[in-house]
């Protein structure tokens, strides 16, 4: 079995696992106990924070643990609308394929009243810097653009983003899901204001995850109740989880070199091999993009008997992300870089992690070639472009 969908969710590293069952085992306190036994739950909490926080040099009174990646979105968007608001700005810029995190909290502001703009992607998935300078109002209170993209692995030119919210005085916040422990991460030389992660994607547990927000940026609770998290988000903290994440962030961190350098070539040769296939694209940026990830169409096909055949061989991949996957809808990553929806529809993604071997890579690219032309063989669509009955998109 060959698992190429890290970027849905990433097994768990035996580091993250153990941290998780030893802190289970040994450490049931609540850290909000003022006893000895929750006082032990409390250290190993805050210890965790401090690890996390070195990892993308933040201080450690910066971080906030969340349930994950989507929560720490939602709080990071409501939080400086709130923010603004007070201020009578309520314009909001974003980009045209975030995360679903991110785009439904928009929208749900933008029914409160909030003016959304959402920057062109271009067809290599990437932000012009230029671009968002441009849209920048008086009135607007935040910029929310996503370090790298779920679906096609492109890597916005964060610093550069977050300079100019900086030079306008507005808030930038990040959704840094994907390249937490796989990219470098600096908030203070990449002008962050916010960020949020998410273990799972990590190879730590899922249902745990962190917001960072600078100093002096008062959050809005999303959970209320205790005062937990400094006040600003509710709930007995998820001790296990939480430091097996920061066990399996530091670790990751620690190798961000050393796989960029296995993965990439790995990345490049499935690419160069997938390109043989004819009438495809690769979707994104070829070289701004996650070391993992690797995205094509395949035109005259759809993406869900593609996905389920190479499932039978034993290769696990996504159509776009799996948050979507099971709706007819074409990936709105894939429509906003500009591909129409017959072709959206016959996309792929593989999202390979370091264990993929070289031979597995090449079976990949054997076994794609295989089901993309078998399913070729019997597709109306398919036929009418090789009788000339339609034009070939790709
Ligand atoms: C997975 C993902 C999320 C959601 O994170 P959860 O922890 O699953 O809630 C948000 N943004 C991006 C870019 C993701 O890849």
């Amino acid at each position: 079995m060959i698992y190429a969908d890290n970027a849905a969710t990433t097994k768990m590293s035996e580091l993250a696992i153990n941290t998780l069952i030893n802190t289970v085992r040994e450490v049931y306190g609540n850290p909000s106990s003022l006893h000895s036994t929750g006082q032990k739950a409390k250290k190993i909490l805050e210890d965790a924070r401090v690890d996390v926080a070195s990892v993308i040099n933040a201080n450690f009174k910066e971080i906030y643990f969340t349930s994950g990646g989507s929560e720490a979105d939602n709080q990071a968007i409501i939080s400086a609308a709130r923010l603004g608001e007070k201020k009578g700005k309520k314009h909001i810029i974003s980009s045209a394929f975030e995360h679903h995190a991110v785009l439904h909290t928009l929208n749900k502001l933008e029914k409160e009243g909030f003016d959304i703009t959402l920057l062109d992607v271009h067809e290599n998935g990437l932000v012009v810097p230029e671009e968002l300078e441009a849209a920048i109002r008086e009135d607007t209170c935040l910029v929310t653009i996503m370090f790298a993209n779920n679906e096609i692995g492109t890597i916005q030119p964060i610093r550069e983003i977050g300079a100019i919210c900086r030079k306008h005085g507005v808030l930038f916040h990040t959704d840094a899901v994907q390249a937490a422990g796989h990219l470098h991460i600096d908030v203070e030389k990449d002008n962050i204001d916010m960020l949020s992660a998410s273990s799972h994607k990590f190879n730590g547990p899922k249902g745990v995850g962190f917001l960072y927000a600078k100093k002096g940026i008062a959050l809005t609770n999303i959970i209320e109740g205790g005062a937990q998290e400094k006040g600003k988000r509710a709930g007995t903290e998820n001790v296990p989880g939480i430091v097996s994440m920061a066990a399996a962030l530091k670790d990751a961190a620690s190798r961000i070199d050393e796989h960029k350098e296995i993965l990439s070539k790995k990345r490049d040769r499935l690419i160069e091999g997938l390109k043989e296939i004819p009438h495809s694209a690769l979707n994104g940026d070829d070289k701004n993009r996650l070391p993992s990830n690797v995205n094509f169409c395949f035109e005259g096909i759809e993406g869900e008997s593609l996905l389920l055949l190479l499932d039978n061989k034993g290769i696990q991949a996504s159509s776009g992300s799996a948050c979507t996957s099971g709706s007819l809808d074409p990936s709105h990553v894939l429509l906003a870089i500009g591909r129409v929806h017959d072709v959206a529809h016959g996309s792929l993604r593989l999202s390979i992690n370091e264990e993929v071997t070289d031979d597995e890579i090449e079976t990949i690219i054997k076994d794609v070639k295989e089901v993309v032309e078998y399913l070729r063989g019997f597709s109306p669509v398919w036929r009418e472009l090789v009788n000339g009955e339609r034009e070939y998109i790709l």
